[in-house]
């Protein structure tokens, strides 16, 4: 009876050490919610090829990076409604190349918008006279970024400026904002078109480049991702955005080559749609969702009149009423279609 007794007391004593030590079981569905409280969310949007990267930050607000080429305004606005996006903090725009503020326009009509970022960049384009008119209708200003500057921090995360460092690039590309985002144990680093001048600069400034997560450089062209830059980066997990089928061949092998020497688990929106990854400061979870146009697969498109047939993202596609959709080359070919030199291989 007193063995009873005793064996009962031993019970209560182990259940109050565990309640009140603060053992704590964590489920990893509970701590990562697809909604984006408490969480980084980082949305690498399947827009053909360019870069359309939206993030959701930890304390509610919201960034997009880009806003890819303007034949995709629709899907990423779309995938922005959604998500249930009313209003975008900061809107980066990494330098003014049409894959990357094609979208924009469309996206600083449609959403409240906080702060525009963009590179001491001008550019002669219509799509860039556009993009400054829209910008001036909706009353906003443009913030020059800089390496060094920071876009926003709070207790948890910060979010930082990394370039360009220099004021006068013979590239476009090198002038591209690049950001890093570290959210308590996990960070990304947002590379947009810098290839390796700009790369250097960044080491030589020594900053913290270092990342779990990179989205690599100009769609994984060959001028990026230098084997120096991976080294200091040593990302995890690199993504790349670029198009199917692509005219640049993006990405390249030299580049997928140096990512596979360094250990880095690809991550490609040409093979597998849009890339979610998720975190709480700790776990990170990467899920991947095909789009529709992906699964209707109309990658190339005719021109009714002249019986010519264009990939997806070349530079001279015929006005909408004129297009017809083929799955495959072979399709555009049987139906009589020969294709454009310039963007079919
Ligand atoms: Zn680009
Ligand atoms: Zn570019």
């Amino acid at each position: 009876m007193k063995n009873k007794k005793l064996t009962l007391l031993f019970v209560f004593i182990l259940l109050f050490t565990f309640i009140f030590s603060g053992c704590e079981y964590k489920d990893e569905s509970q701590v990562i919610s697809p909604s984006g409280e408490n969480n980084l969310v980082v949305h690498f949007i399947d827009i053909g090829q360019g870069d359309s990267i939206f993030i959701q930050l930890p304390n509610g607000q919201t960034s997009l990076i880009d806003g890819g080429s303007k034949i995709y305004e629709d899907t990423l606005c779309d995938y922005l409604t959604k998500l249930g996006v009313k209003k975008i903090d900061y809107l980066v725009a990494t330098h003014p190349h049409e894959d990357h503020i094609g979208g924009l326009p469309k996206v600083i009509k449609q959403f409240d918008i906080g702060k525009i970022y963009m590179p001491d960049k001008t550019s002669n384009t219509k799509i860039f006279e556009e993009l400054l008119n829209e910008i001036k209708s909706k009353g906003l200003h443009i913030t020059v970024g800089h390496g060094g500057d920071k876009i926003a921090e709070d207790d948890e995360f910060s979010y930082d400026i990394f370039a360009p460092n220099n004021d006068d690039y013979g590239e476009i590309n090198n002038y591209s904002i690049v950001t890093k985002i570290q959210f308590k144990g996990v960070s990304f680093l947002f590379t947009g078109d810098a290839e390796n001048i700009s790369e250097k600069e960044m080491i030589d400034k020594n900053y913290d480049l270092k990342s779990d997560i990179l989205k690599v450089g100009h769609h994984g062209g060959r001028t990026s991702s230098t084997k120096e830059f991976l080294e200091e980066v040593m990302p995890k997990y690199a993504v790349i955005s670029a198009g199917k089928d692509n005219m640049y061949n993006h990405p390249h092998k030299e580049t997928l080559d140096r990512l596979k020497a360094i250990g880095a688990q690809v991550y490609r929106t040409d093979e597998s749609g849009t890339v979610i990854v998720t975190t709480d400061g700790s776990n990170i979870k990467i899920s991947t969702v095909k789009s529709k146009s992906d699964s209707q697969d109309k990658v190339f498109i005719g021109n009714k009149n002249t019986k010519v047939y264009h990939s997806e993202d070349c530079g001279s596609l015929p006005k909408e009423e004129n297009r017809v959709y083929f799955n495959t080359k072979e399709e555009a070919e049987k139906s009589g279609y020969k294709s454009h030199e310039k963007c079919i291989k």
